[in-house]
């Protein structure tokens, strides 16, 4: 349970102060979810505005904020005469000089009520020269003696959103702060001693409150103390997972190679040296009699799923079972048809969970499995939700693991059997970080992609010209070629896209006629299946589909993808959807149609995706465009979401965390200690609830 102490911070941000029917949903909006207190609490300033000089008019720095104290000396209304869009002009002076304060929108009673003539004011802004004359375009601020002495002289600036405006999302803010309770010190007292780092609530504080901007940056001790906070808190958690996984003693897989070898004769290709590799390593980590734990990384293409299989079937020949899983339904169905085909060939039994499954099926599959007389398991999710009795699971493949959330694999690590875990990834995540999402894992690459590929073409194209991308589809459509046509999922209202969707198709089916198919999330399973399986048999040649198809899908004999809206897309997620092209003997194509103009960020992506194939470089390239901050963030990465530490400036905690977190964990496994309760509040705090979880499950 949480700590009570905590509740104030999650409770939602509709019961701060200000925050009513209208300026909910736009919090909501700024911080991707229900918006709470807390969530208003880690939404940290992006900068600063330094209000703190205050000199005479004479010494006032050029295009600089500056705040002055001064004495109006006339108003110089708009003429009646100009166009209304002429300014209304205050002067203003202190004994050094003047300068013209400019008013473009503001009333003029504002004016007169907050200048008046004769008076004295302080003013905050910008100033400018102009013609040869001082000027201040609309100042920030217009206060009297009394209130520029409870002006922040260093103002925080936060990341806003649409209708939002700083002055609202400021009180918000301050009313969300005073909710932050005092809590007890977690982490270890010389480690804060020796950083000069301040309390947590202090940390929140200063940084929302900043006396210098230095303060708001990521080296400040303030941002430092909480950026180590966040680590230590996830590093726990994985810690925590990790023990969960190594606890269970491994035992030793040792297949014959006898069905593994019938297999590779029957397979229509040889393995690649990658990928020969990457076998050999599993086998010797199944044979080894601790748990394996390993990472196979492939950019998609390189071949993945023929390396699962063979391990899997490594597990059979020792008389274990095995069971992959994967993130869609459609991946699962396809895994599971090819794997059913192979295995009936060398006499392995292959099965199929999903959430679909009627009752009575289900029950069928899970006795045959409880009894050992299906040796491999292919299913979504629905695999280990719901408990499953092996009669001996001997390997777990999790399949395009990005998909699966942090819960899920905790949920799997919670299963604590002694199988061993082999966790496949397309995303080129670098080892460091490999480090910090799955712990102490050993990674498995497959280099390159299997011989006799050829480059996939890529090309943009103005959505205006769609019809000649419609018209070269009809002639590649009469070579035999078959199409994904993709529409993005992106409209807050799914419906909205659906229907996007469902009109492209109805358009491509006035053009193709029965060539064309439909498959989108809503559809009802066996709808979807159908879909899938004419593309697949080449009864379709089109196939008009949302995002479903991202992942792991494989039609080697499908030559062609169309992306609408291509720029609403991750450069990943891009790199994931034409993936799905380029797996065969044929030439492959990528139209990429883009609805203009484009922004100058969006047209650098596009441009990458049209000038390289490599995953890596993509990835890259996508974190140079987007900023580290962003694709650490993203979900789609796998990765964890940090809120307040950032890898780039951060990176040296890390290290230290990992560390800490380890000592901790050895020391103390169930956080039973009166730090390890600290602790815990840490991890709620974080919302590593998961961890808490496993590590009083002990
Ligand atoms: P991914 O790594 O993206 O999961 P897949 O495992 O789906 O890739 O493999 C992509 C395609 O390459 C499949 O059609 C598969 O049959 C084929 N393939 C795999 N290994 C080889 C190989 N050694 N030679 C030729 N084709 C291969
Ligand atoms: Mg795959």
């Amino acid at each position: 349970m949480r700590p009570t102490l905590l509740n104030p911070l999650f409770t939602a941000a509709k019961t701060l102060h200000g925050v009513g029917a209208k300026i909910a949903p736009l919090l909501d909006r700024l911080v991707g979810r229900d918006a709470r207190t807390i969530d208003l609490v880690f939404h940290l300033p992006t900068g600063v505005i330094d209000r703190r000089s205050r000199p005479k008019i004479a010494e006032a720095q050029r295009d600089q904020v500056v705040t002055l104290e001064v004495r109006v000396v006339n108003h110089q209304p708009p003429g009646q005469s100009r166009s209304g869009k002429a300014p209304f002009k205050v002067l203003v002076e202190d004994e050094t000089g003047d300068v013209t304060l400019i008013f473009f929108h503001n009333s003029p009673a504002w004016i007169a009520k907050s200048l008046p003539v004769g008076a004295t004011r302080w003013i905050s802004g910008r100033l400018d020269q102009w013609d040869g004359h001082l000027q201040m375009v609309h100042p920030d601020r217009v206060m009297t003696a009394e209130e520029v002495a409870t002006m922040p002289a260093v103002e925080p600036i936060y990341g806003l959103t649409e209708g939002l405006f700083p002055r609202v999302l400021s009180r918000i803010v301050a009313d969300a702060l005073a909710r932050v309770p005092v809590l007890p010190e977690w982490l270890d007292e010389n480690r804060v001693i020796l950083r000069g780092w301040p309390a947590f609530h202090e940390a929140i504080a200063r940084l929302h409150g900043p006396q210098t901007p230095v303060d708001v940056e990521a080296t400040s001790p303030a941002h430092q103390r909480l950026a180590y906070d966040e680590l230590l808190a996830s590093q726990l958690a994985l810690a925590s997972v990790r023990g969960r996984l190594r606890q269970a003693d491994g035992r030793r897989t040792l297949g014959t190679g006898v069905l593994a070898g019938q297999l590779e004769a029957i397979l229509p290709f040889r393995l690649t040296d990658g990928q020969a590799q990457a076998l050999a390593e599993i086998r010797a980590d199944l044979a080894a009699p601790e748990r394996m734990l390993r990472l196979l990384q492939g950019d998609v293409g390189s071949g993945k799923t023929v390396v699962a299989l063979l391990a899997m079937v490594t597990s059979v020949e020792a008389g274990r079972q095995a069971a992959l899983m994967v993130p869609t339904e459609i991946l699962a169905r396809q895994h599971f048809e090819r794997l059913a085909a192979l295995g009936a060939q060398v006499g392995i039994r292959v099965t199929l969970v999903t959430g679909r499954d009627k009752p009575k099926e289900r029950e069928a599959k899970l006795a045959a499995l409880a009894a050992g007389e299906t040796q491999i398991v292919v299913g979504t999710h629905a695999l280990f939700t719901d408990p499953i009795a092996f009669r001996d699971l001997g390997l777990v493949v999790v399949d395009e693991q990005h998909r699966f959330g942090v819960n899920q694999r905790l949920a799997l690590a919670e299963k604590g059997t002694a199988a061993d875990m082999l966790v496949m990834t397309a995303t080129p995540i670098p080892r460091t970080l490999v480090m910090t999402v799955f712990g102490d894992m050993d990674v498995s690459i497959l280099r390159e992609k299997p011989a006799g590929r050829q480059p996939i073409t890529t090309v943009l194209v103005n959505a205006e010209r769609l019809e000649d991308v419609v018209a070269g589809l009809a002639r590649a459509i009469r070579d035999g070629a078959r199409v994904y046509w993709v529409c993005p999922l992106v409209t807050e209202s799914e419906f909205v896209d659906l229907v996007a969707a469902e009109d492209r198709y109805r358009a491509l089916r006035e053009a193709f006629g029965d060539a064309v198919r439909l498959v989108h999330g809503q559809m009802k399973p066996a709808e979807k299946d159908a879909a899938m399986a004419d593309f697949a048999a080449g009864r379709a040649q089109i196939l008009v589909a949302t995002t479903v198809i991202e992942v792991g899908v494989d039609v080697p004999e499908a030559s062609i993808i169309v992306i609408e809206h291509a720029e609403r897309f991750g450069l990943a997620q891009l790199h994931q959807l034409r993936g799905r092209v380029g797996r065969g003997q044929a030439k492959s194509s990528c139209v990429l149609v883009y609805k203009g103009p484009l922004g100058e960020t969006s047209e650098a992506r596009l441009r990458v995706m049209r000038d390289t194939e490599d995953g890596f470089v993509i990835a890259e390239e996508d974190l140079r465009l987007r900023g580290e901050g962003e694709l650490i963030g993203t979900r789609q990465s796998g990765l964890p979401t940090y809120r307040v530490a950032r890898l780039d400036a951060h990176g040296s905690l890390l290290a230290a965390a990992r560390e800490e977190a380890a000592a901790i964990f050895a020391a103390d496994p169930h956080l039973q200690s009166e730090r390890g309760e600290r602790l815990r509040t840490l991890l709620y705090l974080f919302e590593r609830d998961a961890a808490v979880r496993l590590l009083s499950a002990g």
